[in-house]
Order: structure tokens, then sequence, then C-alpha cells
């Protein structure tokens, strides 16, 4: 066992602490140890997601959030020198419900005024964007050709890479067992491979964030929720020629199309599709153990909205921990009752394209900057101080 010091030590590798850890690096901050449980990084829930990036939030601080991300992956390359296998083919919201439409309705022209171009589309034309689909009781859409896919490997190593090269430490296969804590302010991190004297520590847990804060007897209301996601085949005749006159084919490009009502969603993965849905029976919990009865109550959903699905085996699927808080909005910041020690969690499912600009925001505030965003929303101590209304297009 050997002891360290640190300026900063980030708790968990996945794509929030890897964002971290180089925004603190580019700010000079490099005296920064990363310490991951696992052997790799991002086996938590970055390996699990589906790698969607969109504008088309409620929130409008989500929004906000989503415009500096997603302009950050449009030079990603550039600036941090990896590649993310980037496809801005937009999403397609797809809405049955009055109230919904009245609701996006709201939200489009929330997303406008921040300078987001989003579009309203009938369900013809909305069938249009993604053959294949069938739109039967869609009564509007919204797309924004500007969202789309992006590789969260590509991301999260991309990172830690670029992280190393400045300086940073990332340590694999060490679990955080304690923080320590005197007089109310972090002082150091005890981990299975030594312990790390340190004034500031970043929690980084994802959907065991909770855990970590509570090791200085601090609480951060994440809860793990099981995601499943599935991954059919192409049918023996290809996408494009399923069914008569190809009328059950799938898109050819990496559309992500989201039936609001069901949460069902699809988006091509190379040569297969990839779909999913939220399980409203499903209670908080750690365990990742794939349920195939729950495909058994997907299906119906899916080949209503996509036919082809009909014809296509499953091939393999995985689950996955959304990290939940009360009002779906993320925890950016520090935590009051702790000096030093700072989260960076509960992005419900979508934190991987939040990722580049929450990891600033962080960073700013952990180098004494002035973030220039109003943090107020991702505060912790909202919660303590009765909540906010918060993101309502959790999918
Ligand atoms: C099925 C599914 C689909 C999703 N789809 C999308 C999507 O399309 N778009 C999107 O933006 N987001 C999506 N998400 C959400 C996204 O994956 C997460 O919000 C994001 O990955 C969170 O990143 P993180 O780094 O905070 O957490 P994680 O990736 O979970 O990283 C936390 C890390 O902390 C480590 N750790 C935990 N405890 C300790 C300890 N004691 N010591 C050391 N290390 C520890 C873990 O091993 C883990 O690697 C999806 C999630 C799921 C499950």
């Amino acid at each position: 066992m050997t002891t360290h010091t640190a300026d900063v030590v980030i708790v968990g590798g996945g794509c929030m602490g890897a964002s971290v850890a180089w925004h603190l690096a580019r700010r000079g901050i490099t005296d920064v140890v990363l310490v991951e449980r696992e052997s790799v990084l991002g086996a938590g829930s970055t390996g699990r997601n589906a790698g969607g990036v969109r504008h088309q939030f409620s929130h409008e601080a989500n929004v906000r959030l989503s415009l500096e991300s997603i302009a950050f992956l449009e030079r990603f390359q550039d600036e941090v020198g990896a590649e993310i296998d980037f496809h801005q083919d937009g999403y397609l919201f797809l809405l049955s419900d009055p109230a919904n439409v009245e609701a996006f309705a709201r939200h489009v022209e929330m997303q406008r005024r921040l300078g987001v171009d989003v579009e309203w589309l009938s369900p013809d034309e909305a069938a249009a964007r993604a053959p294949g689909l069938r739109s039967d009781g869609v009564r509007a859409a919204t797309f924004c050709a500007r969202d789309g896919i992006a590789d969260p490997n590509g991301v999260t190593m991309g990172f830690a890479r670029g992280a190393r090269q400045l300086g940073v430490e990332i340590r694999r296969g060490a679990e955080v067992t304690g923080l320590s804590v005197e007089k109310g302010r972090v002082v150091g991190v005890a981990t299975s491979a030594g312990t790390i004297a340190t004034r500031t520590v970043v929690n980084a847990a994802g959907p065991w964030a909770g855990r970590i804060a509570a090791m200085a007897g601090a609480i951060v209301p994440v809860e793990p929720l099981r995601r499943h996601i599935f991954i059919a085949a192409p049918p023996a005749a290809g996408w494009a020629a399923s069914g008569p006159g190809g009328t059950r084919g799938a898109p050819d490009t990496c559309v992500m199309v989201i039936d609001f009502e069901t949460s069902f969603y699809f988006h091509r993965e190379g040569a297969n599709l990839l779909f999913g849905m939220g399980d409203e029976a499903e209670r908080p919990g750690f365990d990742t153990t794939v349920r195939w009865d729950f495909l058994e109550r997907v299906t119906p959903v899916a080949v209503r909205r996509l036919p082809a699905l009909s014809d296509a085996a499953v091939s393999h699927a995985w689950a996955g921990l959304y990290e939940m808080t009360p009002d779906a909005m993320p925890i950016i910041g520090p935590v009051p009752e702790v000096e030093g020690l700072h989260v960076i969690a509960g992005f419900s499912g979508h934190g991987f394209q939040h990722s580049p600009a929450a990891g600033r925001l962080l960073a700013d505030v952990i180098a004494g900057r002035d973030p220039g965003f109003d943090l107020t929303p991702f505060s912790l101590a909202r919660f303590a101080a009765g909540g906010i209304a918060g993101e309502a297009n959790v999918v």
C-alpha cells in the first residue's frame, strides 16, 4: 500500500470522470488522479448507452448543455484528437397524445429562442424521414437535423488519453473504499490500491454516486434504474428489401426515432438496428441482468412502429443503469456540507451527450473560474429547497 497526494482525485472513469480530467488538465490543473475500479474505462453506464445526442429537451438548462456539448462534439477530433463516429442524421420525436403536442410546442418555442433549429413535421413527413416507419396515430413530430449519434467509447477514451498526455494519472483496477473528512472538509481517498491525500474530490461515479457520497456522510439522491437495449440483425433479404415493395424496410441513415408516448426508440447501428424502451415496472437497483421476458413487451410496440422488425432476429441485448435524480436533472457542483467534495452525476438517460459541457462546467468551478452558466438548476441544494420543475423529456 502506498500513500500519494494529489490536488484533485476523480472517482469514476466513465465519460464524466474523463471529461472533468481533460478539462482540468486544459486549465493547468494536472496533479490529478482518476480512480476507476474496473480494469477498463467506460465499463459503467458509459459502455452501455445508445450514443444518442440531441438538443430536444424540455428544460432550458439542458438545452444549453446540449448546445455547448454538441458544438464540442462537432470539433472533438480537432480539439481532443480522437475519432468519435458522429453522425448528425437527426432525432425524430413522434407525438400521438394531444397533451404532448402542446407541451412540445412550448419546448420547441424555447429551443428555437436559444437558437436550435427544430422543425415540426406532419405524420407523413415524419415517415418520409425514416423509411419503414409506420406513423399511424401520430399527430405531429419534431425533428432536429443537428441531433445524432456518436461513439461513447471514442469520447471517453479521447478525453482520458488527452488528459493523460497532459499529466493526469489514470488508475484502473482501484476501488474507492472510503473518503476521509476532517472538520467538515475532505482530506483523503482510500482505495484498494492505497490512500491519496487530497483536498478536492470529484464524485463521477454515475449510478454509484450516492454510495460514494455516503462515504463522506453526504446525501446525493441518485438512484440506479435498469434499462435494456436490444440489437436486431438484418432480415435475410436486408433491411431495405424487407417486405413487398420495400415498405417494411428500415432507415439507411442513423436517424434516431422516438415514439414519445411508449418511449420505444430505434436507430441503425452499422448493419444492425438498435432499439430500446423504458419499463414502468422497473424498480431502482444495481442489477443489470438482461430480462428476456421484457422483450415480449417491447416487441408488439416495436413491430407496430417498424414492421420490418418482425422479420429480424434479436441477436443480443444488454442492460445498463440510468442514474435518476428526483427531478431528472443532473447534479453538477459542490456538496455544501463537505468542503472540497464535488458531484457530477444524475444525468438519467442523457449523460453521455452532456459530458463535454458538464465536465467543462465543473472544471471551471474547481479552478475558481466563472463558468458563465447559471448552475442553480444543477445544484445539490435545490432538493433541500423544495426542488424544481425538472426534465420532462427523459427517453
Ligand atoms: C441503456 C442506456 C442507454 C443510454 N443511452 C444514452 C444516450 O443515448 N445518450 C446519452 O447521452 N446517454 C445515454 N445513457 C446515459 C449515459 O450512459 C450516462 O448518463 C453516462 O454514461 C454517465 O456517465 P458517468 O461517467 O457519469 O457514469 P459511468 O459511466 O457509470 O461511470 C462511473 C464509473 O464509476 C466507477 N465506480 C463506481 N464506484 C466506484 C468506486 N467505488 N471506486 C472506483 N470507481 C467506481 C464505475 O465502475 C464506472 O466506471 C444511457 C444509459 C443506459 C443505461
